[in-house]
């Protein structure tokens, strides 16, 4: 059966009106919120370090700014296009909503292949964006922060870029920023050690004892790695990860800490490729593996109608954004496989830069205990008031997410006068 869409817009639609037709809500929320606000195109032209002169194209999308500010990262990928970065914009809207924080949702992307450049290059790229969408972001309008392939360094040249241009230190306006100038302790690990707090949940409510439980990472990014190395802490045995080099695994559980550094040897190039306490297989094996929890971190289209074929898991947990298409989700309701959905489980990096922003707003830095406790008791009483949700209305987790989200933002709508 061929898919009916893989297209990452479409799929959020189609889930936006899943949740309004489940909550009863009126056509005008539904239509309020089946677009972004506005979405911003421009060209960005970067002299290369051969003297040529490139234009990249990047975007800048508003999604919705009903409970606060627009929220959300900036990626650069090859990959990346109009409507991917719209459907990304939605995600965090809902994303925000369930995280109990004062957002709305944005997203930016760059069509690039960051590999292929010099740090120089990427430098250009970075401030050039910044001056082209200024107009649409802000402290209190829209505040990017790290995506794919973005880094604290990266917002470090943007914050500067942006604080130039408006003759003053606004360092809130980019989050997920270097410790030197106002990042937060605990955002760089934030999204990762959120997904597994939200599979040890997972784990609870399926009388799985996560010591010992068998998990399967896909991606050993920013949000796999940390991902791995905290459900590794909390117990489990994480046997199989993969990245876009190749897959590795090893039954009596691979040792997440020394592949860490093990990536972030230059020579290595953040790849797993090589590692030596595992073996090596092609990276698309990672969907072969029976475990008990298989977290897809990469990026979207991951589980489809063919590779969920291949699952072997009692539950899934959404790293990525977007990981699994709606006919993979509806096969994994009918095996009655537990899906932990992303706009819940990775809304721990956002949480932080929450953190990070209201820390900056204040002047005033916390602890390391203190951020990761915070985001514990937010993350926890979110999982499991969706999962009551879940419970009551007989629905899937990621509907019963959903739900929860669009009540609120539609409740602000309401408040706004924006919609009956
Ligand atoms: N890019 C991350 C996400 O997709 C973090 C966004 C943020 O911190 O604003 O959730």
């Amino acid at each position: 059966m061929a898919e009916k869409t893989l297209n990452p817009f479409e799929i959020v639609q189609s889930q936006i009106k899943e949740a309004c037709d489940a909550l009863g809500e009126t056509q005008e929320v539904y239509e309020m919120l089946k677009q972004p606000k506005s979405c911003m195109e421009v060209a960005i032209p970067v002299r290369m370090d051969n003297g040529e002169l490139k234009i990249f194209e990047g975007f800048r999308s508003l999604h919705s700014d009903a409970v606060g500010p627009g929220k959300g990262g900036i990626r650069y990928h090859q990959n990346v296009s109009r409507d991917e970065v719209k459907a990304l914009s939605a995600w965090m809207t809902f994303k925000c909503s369930v995280a109990g924080i004062p957002y709305g949702g944005g997203k930016g992307g760059i069509i690039v292949d960051p590999r292929e450049m010099s740090k120089g290059e990427i430098e250009r790229m970075s401030r050039k964006f910044v001056e082209l969408i200024y107009p649409v972001i802000g402290e209190k309008v829209d505040i990017p922060a790290p995506d794919v392939n973005t880094t604290p360094e990266i917002m470090g040249w943007m914050v500067d870029e942006f604080c130039k241009l408006e003759g003053e230190q606004r360092i809130g306006v980019f989050t997920g920023k270097p410790l030197a100038i106002g990042g937060s302790l605990a955002r760089f690990e934030a999204t990762g050690y959120g997904v597994a707090l939200m599979m040890k949940e997972a784990f609870r409510v399926k009388n799985i004892d996560m010591k010992g439980a068998t998990v399967s990472v896909q991606g050993f990014g920013n949000v796999g790695r940390f991902a791995a190395l905290y459900a590794q802490e909390m117990g489990a045995k994480v046997i199989a990860v993969s990245d876009v080099s190749c897959a590795l695994v090893n039954e009596d559980g691979i040792d997440i800490a020394a592949l860490y550094e093990y990536v972030n040897i230059p020579e290595n190039k953040n790849m797993i490729k090589g590692f030596e306490g595992a073996r090596e297989y092609d990276r698309d094996s990672i969907y072969d593996m029976k475990v008990d929890l298989f977290a897809p971190c990469a990026l979207e289209n991951s589980i489809t109608s063919e590779t969920v074929k291949r699952l072997d898991a009692k539950i899934v947990v959404e790293g990525a954004n977007g990981p699994t298409t709606p006919e993979a989700d509806k096969v994994l309701q009918e095996r009655e496989i537990l899906l932990v959905p992303d706009i819940l489980s990775n809304g721990g990096g956002v949480m932080v830069s929450y953190f990070e922003w209201v820390q900056n707003l204040q002047g005033y830095y916390w602890s390391f205990e203190e951020v990761q406790e915070k985001q514990e008791v937010k993350m926890v009483n979110a999982f499991n008031d969706i999962y009551k949700l879940m419970e009551e209305r007989n629905v899937t987790m990621r509907v019963a997410a959903f739900m929860m989200a669009i009540k609120r933002v539609a409740d602000a709508m309401r408040c706004k006068g924006w919609v009956k």
